[in-house]
């Protein structure tokens, strides 16, 4: 009650890409599943913990100086490209027909993401996505706080994609950042309209693959829109509970979900 009155206000309520509550129903299964990941996620590591130990050392490395700051910085922005077109693929992978029900419907469930959608995903989704961990360990000699950088860096990343407002001033996309980098109102249509927009970080991909949403630009806009006008609030004006954003119903079955594809 606190977090709805007093930080999200109006203005802050109209960047809600999809301006409908989310249902308890779907955030219980959010965060069951997140639960799941990070146990997913967790045997990963230990698995790479014990591979350490048993020889198979990983390309970590202490002291900065080995390879000096340049390669320093240059590991950061490579783990960035790397995994962005490891998830572009893979992402793409699992919306073929033959994936998409078995791998990838667990976190297509939330058509309107929260934050805790970010890692709602079934286990073997867990393991393809926690596989980016092992391939920039074993690969590329990695300075320990760099790789903790790259970490914090994707949590945040991919938490604030899924947050379901739209964080960016209006004029955002016609910066040349905001051509490369991807915003909440991206990954947002990803999960109402399930085909499209499947980039992570950049806008590489789905420029490069004609994956874009072709409303994209545009919804972005009247999104950001939204906060600057007061004529366009979320609920018609004399709504008796118009301080509130109207809830979805909780679905009966979630299993409900339809199964799209590429
Ligand atoms: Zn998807
Ligand atoms: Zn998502």
């Amino acid at each position: 009650m606190l977090f709805r009155s007093v930080i999200l206000r109006k203005p802050v309520r109209r960047r809600k890409i999809i301006p409908r509550v989310p249902s308890f129903g779907q955030q219980g299964w959010e965060v069951y599943h997140s639960l799941v990941s990070l146990l997913v996620f967790g045997s990963v590591a230990g698995m790479i913990a014990f591979a350490s130990r048993s020889g198979f050392r990983t390309r970590l490395y202490g002291p900065i100086d080995k390879y000096g700051w340049e390669w320093y910085v240059a590991t950061f922005v490579i783990a960035l490209l790397v995994h962005d077109a490891y998830f572009y693929w893979t992402h793409r992978l699992l919306h073929h027909r033959a994936l998409f029900r078995a791998m990838h419907r667990v976190h297509h469930v939330s058509t309107n993401p929260t934050p805790w959608a970010a890692y709602s995903f079934n286990i073997s989704e867990a393991y393809v996505q926690a596989g980016i961990g092992p391939l920039l360990l074993y690969t590329m000699p990695m300075h320990y706080s760099a790789f903790l950088a790259f970490m914090t860096w994707q949590i945040a990343f991919n938490v604030i994609g899924h947050c379901g407002y739209e964080i960016f001033p209006r004029w955002f996309l016609m910066t040349w950042v905001g051509k490369f980098l991807n915003t909440p109102t991206h990954h947002a249509m990803h999960h109402e309209k399930i085909n499209g927009n499947f980039g992570l970080y950049f806008n590489f991909w789905d420029r490069l693959l004609k994956t874009n949403h072709a409303e994209y630009e545009e919804r972005f806009v009247a999104v950001t829109a939204r906060s600057l006008d007061s004529r366009h609030p979320l609920r018609p004006p004399g709504d008796p509970i118009a301080d509130f954003l109207p809830k979805e119903k909780p679905r009966t079955s979630l299993t409900g979900v339809r199964s799209w594809h590429l």
